[in-house]
Order: C-alpha cells, then sequence, then structure tokens
C-alpha cells in the first residue's frame, strides 16, 4: 500500500497546501527513533527540557499544554477549560475556521455572538470594542480570534484586539487560534496578553498533523476555577501537574515529541525573528507574482495581507478545482482548495513552514504553467516578477 503520493511524475511532490506543510528531513530523522518508555527516567527529562524551550516560539513565561490531537482538540480545549455553559462569547468571522470554530462553541452550549466580515479582511477591532462597551453587566467572558485565517489568506492583528478590549475596559479572556501562524508570523502570547493561545504542529511548526497546544496565562488558569464546562481529556490541571516533571497523565505522541523538538530548535537556530522576516519576503514575492499575472488576492486589506500563505482568486467564469486538478496531475503540486463559499472561487498557496527561495520559484512555476495549461487568462512572467524582487531589483 502506497502511503505516499503516488504520481508518475520524478521528483518530490511539492505539498504547497498551507498545512500539513514540509516536514524537513531532520525532524523525521528525529521521529525516526525508538519509542521509549513514556515512564521511564530519560523521558522526564527529555519532557522537562522540551516544554521548557516549547515556551520560546510562543514567547510566554507562562505554561504550554501539549494533546497527541489535532488543531481541533486544543480549541475545544480552550474553551472548556475557562468557560461555562450559557457563556457569551465574542467570535470574529473571519473566514472557514473562524466559523468552525464557532460552531464548535455552539455545540458546547456557549452563546458566541459572530461579528462577521466578508472575508477579505481580519477582526474588525473597532468592532470589538464597541460590542464590548455595549456589554456594561461584563456578560461576554471570552474574545475569540483566528490569528491567521487559513481559508482567506488574511492575519488579524492581536495587538488591535487587545487594546480594543482594553480600551472597552472589559474583563473578557482573549482566546487565539495560531494554528497556521505559530513560527510563521509574528506572534507574542505574553506580550499581548493572550490567555489561550491555540496551536497545531502541521503547519509552522513543521512536523506531521497530531499534536497541538494550548499556552494558558494565569488570568485562564484562574478562569478554571469557575469553568463549569464538563472537561476530562483535555483537563488543563492533570496534565499541568504531570509536566511539572516532565511526564503526562497519558501517554503522548512520544516521537511526534522527538520530531517537536528537533522544529523547535531548528525555529531558535534561525531566528524566530529571521523566520518571520523569510515568511513576509516570500509572501510578498508570491503577491507580485499574482498582481502581475493580473489575478485577485483574496485579502483586499494591505495591513492583513498573510504572511504563510496566499489566497487566490480565479476570474468569473474559470474553476479553480480544475486548475488544481492540473497543476496535481501535470506538475506533481498540490495546492490549497477553496473552502466554505470560496470553494472553486479561489486556490491557495501555502508558503510557510520549511519553504526556501527555490521551494517558492518552483511552486509559482507550477501555478504559472497550470494557469496556462487551464486556459486561465493571465500575462505571463509572474515568476520573472517574483525573482526580481527576491533579487532586491524590484
Ligand atoms: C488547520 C487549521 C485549523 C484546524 O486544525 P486541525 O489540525 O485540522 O484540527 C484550525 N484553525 C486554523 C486557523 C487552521 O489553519
Amino acid at each position: 500500500m502506497a502511503y505516499y503520493q503516488s504520481s508518475p511524475i520524478a521528483g518530490r511532490h511539492f505539498l504547497q497546501i498551507p498545512g500539513p506543510t514540509n516536514v524537513p528531513d531532520r525532524v523525521l530523522r528525529a521521529m525516526d527513533n525508538p519509542t521509549m518508555d513514556h515512564r521511564g527516567p530519560d523521558f522526564g527529562r527529555f519532557g522537562a527540557q522540551l516544554l521548557e524551550k516549547l515556551r520560546t516560539v510562543f514567547k510566554t513565561e507562562g505554561p504550554v499544554v501539549i494533546y497527541p490531537a489535532s488543531g481541533t482538540g486544543a480549541w475545544e480545549a480552550a474553551l472548556v477549560n475557562t468557560l461555562s455553559p450559557g457563556d457569551r462569547v465574542l467570535m470574529c468571522e473571519t473566514g472557514w475556521f473562524a466559523t468552525l470554530w464557532q460552531e464548535m462553541a455552539e455545540r458546547l452550549q456557549l452563546r458566541p455572538e459572530f461579528i462577521p466580515t466578508d472575508w477579505r479582511r481580519g477582526a474588525d477591532a473597532p468592532a470589538i470594542e464597541a460590542a464590548l462597551r455595549e456589554d456594561r453587566s461584563h456578560g461576554i467572558k471570552a474574545v475569540c480570534v483566528v490569528h491567521n485565517e487559513t481559508s482567506t489568506g488574511c492575519t488579524s492583528r492581536i495587538e488591535e484586539v487587545r487594546r480594543a478590549i482594553d480600551a472597552a475596559g472589559h474583563p473578557a479572556l482573549l482566546l487565539v487560534d495560531t494554528i497556521s501562524s505559530l513560527g510563521s508570523i509574528d506572534y507574542r502570547h505574553d506580550e499581548w496578553g493572550v490567555d489561550v493561545t491555540v496551536a497545531g504542529s502541521q503547519k509552522g511548526l513543521m512536523l506531521p498533523p497530531g499534536l497541538s497546544f494550548n499556552a494558558v496565562s494565569e488570568k485562564a488558569l484562574k478562569a478554571t476555577e469557575t469553568a463549569k464546562l464538563p472537561r476530562s481529556f483535555w483537563d488543563w490541571h492533570p496534565m499541568l501537574k504531570a509536566n511539572e516533571t516532565g511526564y503526562f497523565p497519558y501517554t503522548p505522541a512520544t516521537n511526534l515529541l522527538y520530531g517537536l523538538d528537533a522544529a523547535v530548535d531548528m525555529l531558535n537556530e534561525e531566528g524566530l525573528d529571521n523566520v518571520f522576516a523569510r515568511h513576509d519576503r516570500f509572501a510578498e514575492a508570491t503577491r507580485r507574482a499574482v498582481r502581475h499575472w493580473g489575478l485577485e488576492i483574496q485579502c483586499e486589506e494591505p495591513r492583513h495581507y498573510s504572511s504563510s500563505l496566499t489566497a487566490v482568486r480565479l476570474p468569473e467564469g474559470h474553476s479553480a478545482n480544475a486548475l488544481r486538478a492540473v497543476i496535481l496531475e501535470r506538475f506533481n503540486m498540490s495546492l490549497g482548495n477553496g473552502l466554505g463559499r470560496l470553494n472553486d472561487r479561489v486556490f491557495r498557496i501555502g508558503h510557510l513552514g520549511d519553504f526556501g527561495p527555490l521551494s517558492l520559484i518552483g511552486t509559482l512555476g507550477g501555478v504559472e504553467m497550470g494557469l496556462g495549461a487551464a486556459g486561465v487568462p493571465h500575462k505571463p512572467g509572474g515568476v520573472q516578477a517574483a525573482m526580481a524582487y527576491l533579487n532586491g531589483n524590484a
């Protein structure tokens, strides 16, 4: 049974969806070690140093909880540890992922209020401030924002959301989904006063799917004392207790943790600021290619451009799914599909994670050839525009 991407085309598959991303060989090698006794002495030492250095990536001094789950699990953990049935939560409809989180909140018997957008920009901080000012009785218990909306390629300004909450003088918790931004786009859990940061392994952290995270503030920990939503598997307390000595209350995903250890080292060796600058630069090069082709970028607000992916709109009457199918079949590259109401309207170029200048040029080359092969009207030369920008003479 072939568990890898099977294609008659030689060369490595280009996995340019905005997560899961390409896993660096160093991370693969780290996972290729014998699984150890997760209650033995070696594990405690390994776990303790990993939990400590993981904080650097979130820019927090506080604890980071690791779950053997996809990002969706960490969404649920953030809600059930801090909230009670019937609690009002303010959420921002930035796109498909924000909508899924809102639907989860409803299923958990919370009462989400959804601030709409047109799916072409990030969260509206003034609208958040207005809603909180109106809530004089402080019935709203949490504000939930997706930092990087992976369905649209729009990044919300979390520091502005923080200022909006403070300006309204409102005590709501701030819960932020960084599943497709952590390790790719500047993010500061402590400095921005975030109470729970939700993250996942398979995007900027360059790991396979299977781990997710909650970075937890003191205020969030305090909220657990009164939070009444049922929780067991997701409960932070047994986790934090066991983590004190480097262990976990149930079997951790040991080999993924080896990979995480290597990935955090890689990010810190490159330097987080350099990692962010690299993503900014490749995102700008991508946008230059898209504009040159004469195609439209889904994000309409330059202040909200995402550095981890770009969603590209197709002209009326052209199918983004047909384009992606041609690119997969002829050039062995996977691009992200349009989600929800953007299905068939956009395709998404993931330029995050283990991604260098030639990964970018190869990716854009595949898109440009695909546009030609699929008969999508465009002006050739977008790859040239990206190369000129990377060489500093754009
Ligand atoms: C990928 C993603 C999710 C979903 O994570 P899973 O790992 O698929 O559960 C949620 N939010 C955002 C912003 C994402 O990019």
